[in-house]
């Protein structure tokens, strides 16, 4: 049983910050564009104010949906479970998953009888409710 506890890197890839960023800055330059040309050409300007708002408008939802994917990635890692077992008596004690823990490992006497108590399962508990959602 390995011990798989750390937390994932849950960091933004370059690569979807790279594009919502260009996407970004290709809206930006569409506002100026349609800003410095609204004079001579109204109809191309208004198209192009529309295109630089719905971009920013993407882009900003895209950074925002992939933000909140990463919040939803970090709470949902489940705590890992050991359920301990008296032999003897039938004792069950189910507490957090500690360093060294493995499956027949004889642990701390038992509660009631005494006698020593073994570790019966090491397991993860997932909450089936929460479905990650993927945007892209
Ligand atoms: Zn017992």
């Amino acid at each position: 049983m390995s011990e798989n506890s750390q937390q994932p890197q849950a960091r933004i890839s370059p690569t979807i910050l790279l594009i919502i960023l260009a996407a970004l800055a290709l809206s930006l330059a569409a506002l100026s564009f349609a800003v410095s040309v609204l004079d001579q050409n109204p109809d191309a300007a208004w198209l192009l104010l529309l295109f630089g708002f719905l971009g920013m408008a993407m882009s900003t939802y895209m950074l925002l949906q992939t933000r909140r994917r990463l919040a939803k990635l970090r709470i949902v890692i489940p705590p890992v479970t050991t359920t301990i077992e008296c032999k003897k008596c039938g004792f069950k004690n189910v507490r957090e998953f500690q360093r060294g823990d493995y499956i027949f490992k004889e642990v701390e006497p038992c509660q009631k009888c005494n006698d020593k108590m073994l570790i019966t399962a090491i397991y993860r508990e997932v909450k089936e409710k929460e479905k990650q959602r993927f945007p892209f």
